[in-house]
């Protein structure tokens, strides 16, 4: 049975406790591994070793070394693709067509592009006048953090463990990983390139566990943390929060959402069926980015809503190494669960339920899967817990609407504010809705179109602070003002 040690001070190991925890195949149902949890121990073994990292060579290492260094773990990660691909797939089910296209090679990507972004980074000077008229130079540098705990979820394990590791690297920092304890594979196989790249002993650690009472808790309380970067859920952002309080620690939070299509009647209808399908069932519904309000404009609604159907039902579900496949399961029997109570509870609010709302017959060893059949539903009041809960499924909620001003009430009516796309061939309405909606992120006829330059965080609920080329750096550098009087 294969193991997922703590990778700790370069060195694989287990848990002085032995306790340990299944690893499942969500596709399957079966127990693929053994991961080893972490107690308070195992945690402050890896943060006391990202510490002592911080003045050791890899505190010396100029900006150029640094960054080869994370070249070397990009071309490490590509050499040994399909390895990242089997154990992602292994621990996710998603589909090899989808992980082998965004997971595997943007989960590489993020160390070279977050390389170059500290190379190009520039800093600011002010040149002050003083009653003397000599004046004065002040000039920003910018500094590493310390050691960042990094917690992750389970939906895109490497890609988004990778979005922070590398630019908390790339700064010149030391990380202490925690991935979902849904997902250890690749932050555990990562530790084996890490060593090949040359990373020094120390600078990228992995502990193993669960959140509250775990890994998770002892981490984030870890008094030797000096910033916490988070992906996950929003009321799980509150409880580290509260976490990071004790000591006045920052926070970079990437939490959920509820996220609004919208889909005026001028659209190329075409497109955005292409692109509402993708954003509802891509990743079986696990993208934080992804749909679950669609509002259509209503000389359309009908024939959305049917082409919508028949994308979705044309979806092909199978096993992750099938190249056909382009939906698999959901990532747990847990989280299965909790989508079907959703499908459950929109019968019982009143929707009609347009296709799927329950479990899809699989063959043979899949049977024990967690899946569930692609859904959609019409009918639902605006207040329908459906249509205002995060579900995190391959699932949404189709509702009519007249006009501009209507829909934008619609779209923000949430607590939370991620993302949102905007389908119109109106160039003039595409600025102007994208401009009111309450998003951090807003598409227009697209969805995901990621450039890792841009700004990427939610508003209201759905997180604190940006991430993404140098808005990373805010997060993982102190910035530092230098006045020299002349
Ligand atoms: P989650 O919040 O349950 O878990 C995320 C991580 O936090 C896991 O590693 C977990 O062990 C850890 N954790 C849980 N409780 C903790 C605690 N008290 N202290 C410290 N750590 C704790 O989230 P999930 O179910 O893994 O992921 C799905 C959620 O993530 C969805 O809400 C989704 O919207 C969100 N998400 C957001 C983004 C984004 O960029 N905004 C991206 C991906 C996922």
């Amino acid at each position: 049975m294969k193991q997922f040690q703590h990778f700790i001070n370069g060195t694989y190991c287990e848990s002085t406790s032995g306790k340990t925890f299944d690893n499942v195949a969500p596709a399957t149902g079966s127990v693929i591994g053994q991961v080893h949890e972490a107690g308070r121990e195992e945690v402050d073994a890896a943060v006391t070793a990202a510490r002592a990292a911080l003045s050791s060579e890899w505190g010396e290492l100029g900006v150029d070394q640094r960054c080869e260094l994370l070249y070397r773990v990009a071309d490490g990660i590509n050499n040994r693709f399909n390895e990242f691909l089997e154990a992602e797939c292994a621990d996710t089910g998603k589909p090899y067509s989808l992980a082998s296209q965004i997971d595997i090679p943007r989960g590489a990507a993020n160390f070279k592009i977050f390389a170059d972004t500290i190379r190009n980074s520039v800093n600011k000077s002010f040149q002050t006048a003083t009653p003397d008229g000599q004046g004065a130079i002040n000039y920003a540098i910018h500094v590493p953090k310390g050691v960042i705990a990094v917690v992750c979820p389970w939906n895109l394990p490497l890609l988004l463990m990778t979005w922070k590791v590398g630019p908390a690297l790339a700064c010149g920092n030391s990380v202490v990983v925690k991935p979902s304890e849904e997902t250890p594979a690749t932050a555990t196989l990562l530790g084996e390139v890490m060593n090949e790249a040359g990373i020094p002993k120390g600078v990228y650690n992995v502990v193993h566990g669960f959140g509250p009472q775990s890994a998770g808790a002892f981490l984030t309380e870890h008094s030797g943390v000096d910033a916490i970067t988070f992906t996950g859920e929003t009321r799980t952002g509150e409880a580290i929060m509260r976490a990071a309080a004790d000591g006045v620690r920052d926070v970079s939070f990437e939490l959920g959402g509820k996220n609004p299509g919208i889909v005026f009647a001028d659209c190329d209808l075409a497109k955005a069926i292409e692109g509402s399908l993708r954003s509802v069932f891509a990743n079986c519904g696990q993208v934080c980015l992804g749909t679950e309000r669609m509002y259509v404009q209503r000389p359309i609604f009908d024939e959305f809503v049917s082409r919508l159907k028949d994308g979705a039902e044309a979806l092909r579900l199978g096993r992750p190494e099938d190249p056909a496949t382009n939906l698999g399961p959901l990532v747990s029997e847990t989280h299965r669960q909790k989508v079907l109570s959703y499908f459950r509870l929109a019968v019982d609010e009143g929707a009609t339920v347009v296709c799927g709302g329950g479990v899809p017959d699989m063959e043979d060893d899949l049977s024990a899967g967690s899946w569930v059949q692609p859904t959609i539903w019409t009918g639902l009041g605006d207040d329908a817990r459906v249509v205002r809960e995060e579900i995190f499924g391959p699932c949404c909620h189709v509702r009519a609407f007249d006009d501009e001003d209507e829909v934008v009430a619609l779209a923000n009516d949430t607590e939370y504010g991620l993302a949102a796309a905007v389908w119109t061939e109106n160039v003039s309405r595409a600025h102007r809705v994208a401009a009111r909606l309450e998003a951090g992120v807003t598409w227009v006829n697209s969805w995901f179109l990621r450039d890792l330059r841009t700004p990427f965080g939610g508003m209201k609920q759905s997180g604190i602070g940006r991430e993404g080329g140098e808005y990373s750096l805010e997060f993982y550098t102190e910035t530092k003002n230098i006045c020299v009087k002349l």
